[in-house]
């Protein structure tokens, strides 16, 4: 079966053009002006939108093993694909969490069939509890890529220095949750107004950075793997891009939820807008933005969390952390890209050559989505002739078509007042396609 997507803007994996595609089976044989419509079974008219490779989370709880009240893979799988996804990372932080190679191998096993493709993390210590590393070994050799605490960062600095020294042998990368507990301890909100209105106590932007110091000071004399998960304080952010410059390897992803939103958003009292870290202040809502135009951040990443009622309609401070945004993840980021600008509906200008303010943040974002996470994961993502035919279609100019509340089994979305730009309007993988139209067309 020969495809020819025409007329559209490309993301190639790292720059912008006007290119048609043609896909041949599972496979893009050519990327170029003016492809040829010769043996051509089907055109994919894309003008007026721009086509990438599929999207990667490096950062979604699955809720599976034994949390199936809050959301089952399956159902996950479909919001996935709804948000242009065709590779989530599933958190290891279940119940119980992926501590062993077993415990990683069955629950692999249990994505089996699901169209998208599940990486599991495994966890860097037992049980999480921050005291015994896991059998790196197994594990890496097994094929385990990602190692996570994730819902708690790790205290003990000698339990994070092994870490790290695994991940160098091992060439694997741990994902850190950066949260020191003591300076977080109780907290429900940012540190500001909004914490004191409410009369809830706070987990300040310091409980993040300096644990990414300390890190990063581990990081300098060891040749391991850091990846910071979640970033929401600007020091963090200074320390980060620090490290970058000094060549440590070192990447960090920023959440479209701690874009899009504020701690302004907490003084409704709604736990909906409960998520650890915290929504931050507006300053530092705005940094990161710009770490995210500026190409400091390499991954945006959901931390789609789902909770259900049982866990979140409950007074503020006893609410769970965490919140959706799988199927909306791209949207929710371009959206906030879009009011940084100080419009509240930022448009791509189609019919020239992709350049400017508005294309070059389209780009970061697309980066985020794709190649970042790509690199992370060792793989190298793009649209090339002689890869895989995972190829997302979007419409940077509309609005989502679907409310958020369809994709999802737990109720816990941030997104049901807010008016997002940026459509997913169709989705292949491996050449077959599974959203069109901005409808997942495939049964799961
Ligand atoms: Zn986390």
């Amino acid at each position: 079966m020969q495809t020819l997507f025409t007329d559209g803007i490309v993301f190639t994996g790292h720059e912008l053009r006007a290119a048609d595609v043609l896909v041949v089976d599972d496979r893009i044989v050519a990327i170029g002006p003016g492809l040829s419509r010769g043996d051509v079974e089907r055109i994919v008219d894309c003008e007026q939108r721009v086509l990438a490779p599929s999207f990667i989370d490096l950062h979604a709880h699955l809720r599976h093993p034994g949390m199936g009240e809050a959301d089952d893979p399956a159902s996950i799988a479909a919001a996935g694909l709804a948000g242009g996804f065709g590779v989530i990372v599933a958190m290891a932080n279940t119940v119980p969490a992926i501590d062993s190679l077993p415990r990683w191998e069955k629950a692999l096993a249990s994505y089996v069939g699901l169209p998208v493709e599940v990486v599991q993390a495994a966890a860097v210590t037992m049980g999480r509890e921050g005291q015994e590393l896991v059998d790196f070994a197994a594990l890496a050799q097994a094929g385990a890529v990602v190692f996570s605490d994730d819902g708690s960062g790790i205290q003990r600095s000698d339990v994070m220095r092994d870490a790290l020294e695994a991940s160098a042998s091992w060439d694997v990368v741990i994902a850190q949750h950066s949260e020191d507990a003591l300076l977080a301890s109780g907290g429900s909100v940012n540190d500001g107004p909004f914490a004191q209105e409410l009369g809830l106590s706070a987990i300040p932007e310091v409980a993040e950075s300096v644990m990414v110091a300390r890190d990063i000071e581990l990081l300098k004399v060891i040749p391991g793997r850091l990846h910071l998960q979640h970033v929401t304080s600007r020091e963090s952010l200074n320390l980060f891009r620090q490290a970058k410059r000094e060549g440590l390897r070192i990447s960090a992803e920023v959440t479209p939820h701690h874009l899009l939103l504020s701690d302004r958003y907490v003084a409704s009292g709604d736990p909906n807008f409960k998520v650890n870290p915290p929504l931050r202040s507006v300053a530092t809502q705005m940094a990161l933005a710009q770490g995210l135009l500026d190409g400091t951040f390499d991954v945006l990443a959901t931390d789609h969390a789902p909770h259900p009622p049982s866990r979140k309609d409950l007074p503020f401070a006893d609410a769970a952390f965490g919140m959706l945004g799988l199927a909306e993840a791209m949207a929710a980021a371009w959206t906030a890209l879009g009011r940084g600008f100080g419009d509240e509906q930022v448009r791509v200008e189609f019919g020239h050559e992709p350049s400017g303010p508005s294309w070059k943040a389209l780009g970061r974002l697309l980066g985020s989505l794709t190649s970042g996470p790509g690199q992370i994961l060792g793989r190298s993502i793009g649209l090339d002739a002689g890869k895989p035919a995972d190829l997302v279609v979007i419409d940077p100019n509309r609005g989502p078509r679907e409310v958020p509340s369809r994709w999802y089994r737990s109720p816990n979305s941030p997104y049901r007042q807010e008016t997002l730009m940026g459509r997913v309007d169709a989705l292949w993988l491996a050449g077959r396609q599974m959203v069109a139209d901005g409808e997942v067309i495939v049964g799961v």
